[in-house]
């Protein structure tokens, strides 16, 4: 999402009414896009991250942390550099969800060197200390996914009452004030509202509770039927927390459709291995991600497309959030693999393909636009379908899936790009960077040795719910492809969409291999091998590397199980599953000592964590012309 556009957003009724109006111009519009840029060729790579921050405020007199609201204020100045210079700066500001929260990305893209490896924490550091100097007594930047006490009385600074039985409330959230939502831009009010309208009601986030000794049930607000989990009642709940994206350029549009489909049995992979988001609303829960609580937390489908009532109104029962993993592969290798049925509107794919789309990208397209505009704005209603693509952005923005699949920008020099947005976020730069150079390696490899990861939707969909189980990481086994080399045992089983190929593996076996896998470490480390890097770069891959192996290997604790620690051994832990102000203030404080590294956190991070990030690129290894990390096809 670029710098947002000033806009006066419609009343639910109109935009609901423009629905079909945004539907048909946001498939024409992609029509037209795809004739002009579907041969684009030649791109080079080029990726970037994007980390999400929140504004923690820490009262040491009362001894409490809650969340800061003075994203707004803050983004204001973060974004005077780049509104002076848009080129040159060396880091992006961009507002997100809640009042607390800040979205940083690098200045540029980074490009094929494997140097570009080595400035990817001092980025990330260096947007973390540009924040931090922006900050009053008190207040501390912190990249962590779930603020444990979101929605519990006070949680936030300054303190707001909620508004439940407020008409003009966006959220009427029993426990998540419209105050906590980003002010700066009508966008996220208004999708506030309008998927509770479209809905019919409020949206509905229902968590199991981690049962201890103690645990009394049932537990506050809790619905009659499961008095054993938190319940949450607002968008805020999930697009209130922090996540770590990468989004990466592909050569033309056929590699950014392999790299769609390969990377997607890797997103429950990677989901399970970054878990952070034990803790909702006060209570140490039986999950470890936040994943199916933003996807409950935007869940616009009425009672008849989740099939509590019969189609009237509606065409569609819908199975999925529109926050989900994704419904179907792009590539051809893919295509038999794509064993959940597609929704969609016949008329749209027909459409679609009378436009020159092939069946895979058509159906793909007219499944996202199952779903109706959430969010419109006055001057946006009429666009000049050749050139502006407004209306597909819209529908494309609000289906927020594990892998998003993205179009060069009108009249823009990027080219076809996919995104990886799985991930949870870690307390220190050095972790963070170090998953972004192990996703990014891993493209590498599965173009450079022509991998083969896909398995069927249906076991990927398995595999997302598996991930997010408390301690799924160590415990969990997941559906993995047996065959990784190539095609070469698929010829046979071209009508088997069934899962010969894959079997239940760990995530100690898929990182770290077994006697029929390398690894993905090892493979890494192959491609590696075939590579000049100057010493720095290898040193900070290697010891990123060494972080993702132990973690995989239960040797560290992944995020989720040292916050889970760190509340069960709090001397105020009574195992009744409540995550006290005060346990909530000494987590955060510890959290955020590990974060500046003030603490070493050796369970958790290990000893080595020198890495020898840079901040620029040495010139000397700029100009000897590294070799540049090649895309796959041509
Ligand atoms: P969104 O929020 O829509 O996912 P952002 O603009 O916030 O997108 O961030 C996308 C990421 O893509 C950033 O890390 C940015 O550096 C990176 N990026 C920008 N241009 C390109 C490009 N041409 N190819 C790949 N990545 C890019
Ligand atoms: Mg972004
Ligand atoms: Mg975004
Ligand atoms: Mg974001
Ligand atoms: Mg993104």
């Amino acid at each position: 999402m670029g710098l947002l556009t000033e806009g006066s957003p419609l009343s639910w009724e109109e935009t609901k009414n423009l629905a079909q109006h945004v539907r048909k111009h946001g498939i024409k519009q992609f029509i037209n896009l795809f004739a002009r840029l579907k041969d684009r060729q030649g791109d080079v790579l080029k990726w970037g991250d994007e980390v999400e921050y929140m504004i923690i405020r820490f009262d040491d007199d009362k001894q409490i942390a809650q969340a800061s609201l003075r994203a707004l204020e803050i983004l204001n100045v973060l974004q005077e550099p780049e509104l002076r210079d848009p080129d040159g700066v060396k880091s992006l500001w961009r507002p997100e969800y809640a009042a607390y929260m800040v979205e940083g990305t690098p200045g540029k893209p980074y490009g094929g060197l494997l140097a570009h490896f080595n400035v990817v924490e001092s980025s990330m550091k260096y947007r973390r200390e540009e924040v931090s100097k922006l900050l009053k007594d008190g207040e501390e930047v912190m990249s962590i996914t779930s603020f444990p006490r979101l929605g519990c009385p006070q949680f936030s600074y300054p303190s707001y009452d909620v508004q439940p039985d407020n008409p003009q409330s966006a959220a009427q959230s029993l426990f998540f004030p419209d105050e906590a939502i980003y002010s700066g831009h009508p966008r996220f009010k208004n999708l506030t509202r309008n998927i509770r309208l479209r809905r019919g009601e409020k949206v509905c986030i229902n968590v199991p509770v981690f049962k201890d000794e103690n645990t009394k049930y049932p537990i506050p607000y809790s619905l009659p039927e499961t008095p054993d989990h938190v319940y949450m009642d607002a968008m805020g709940f999930g697009m209130g927390n922090c996540c770590l994206q990468l989004t990466f350029q592909a050569c033309n549009i056929n590699e950014a459709r392999v790299l769609y489909d390969q990377l997607t049995p890797l997103c429950p992979i990677m989901l399970a291995l970054t878990a952070a988001s034990p803790l909702y609303r006060g209570f140490l829960t039986d999950i470890d991600c936040r994943w199916n609580v933003i996807s409950a937390s935007v869940d616009c489908r009425t009672k008849e497309e989740r099939g509590l009532e019969p189609l009237k109104e509606n065409k569609f029962r819908i199975n999925k959030s529109r926050y989900d993993s994704i419904d179907s592969y792009l590539s051809e290798e893919g295509e038999k693999y794509n064993d959940v049925p597609l929704l969609y509107n016949e008329e749209d794919y027909k459409t679609l393909r009378e436009g020159g789309i092939d069946h895979l990208l058509a159906q793909h397209i007219a499944h996202l636009f199952i779903r109706d505009t959430v969010s419109l704005f006055s001057e946006k209603i009429h666009q000049n379908d050749e050139e502006e693509t407004d209306h597909f952005e819209n529908i494309q923005s609000t289906n927020w899936q594990t892998m998003r699949f993205k179009p060069p920008p009108p009249s823009s020099s990027i080219g076809w790009r996919v995104e990886f947005r799985p991930c949870e976020l870690q307390l220190t730069d050095f972790e963070n960077a170090a998953i972004v150079v192990f996703i990014v390696l891993l493209t590498r490899v599965i173009l450079s040795f022509k991998l083969n990861f896909l398995i069927p939707i249906s076991k990927v969909d398995e595999n997302m719910q598996k991930a997010q189980k408390r301690n799924a990481c160590k415990e969990e086994k997941f559906w993995f492809r047996r065959n990784f080399n190539g095609k070469k045992e698929d010829n046979n089983s071209s009508e088997n969409n069934e899962c010969q190929d894959c079997e239940l593996w760990t995530i100690n076996e898929i990182i770290n291999g077994k006697e029929s896998f390398p690894g993905l470490i090892r493979l890494i480390n192959q491609y590696l091998a075939s590579m000049e890097v100057d010493t720095d770069t290898h040193c900070s891959i290697q010891q990123y590397l060494k972080l993702i192996q132990r973690r995989a290997a239960g040797k560290l604790l992944t995020t989720a199980s040292w916050i889970r620690k760190e509340v069960l051994n709090h001397p105020d832990y009574k195992k009744d599953s409540i995550v006290s102000e005060k346990i909530n203030y000494d987590l955060l404080k510890k959290a955020k000592k590990i974060q500046e590294g003030l603490l070493p956190c050796n369970e958790l991070i290990g000893c080595f964590t020198n890495s020898k990030t840079k901040e620029e690129i040495p010139p000397a290894i700029a100009k000897q012309h590294q070799p540049k990390m090649p895309n796959g096809t041509s």
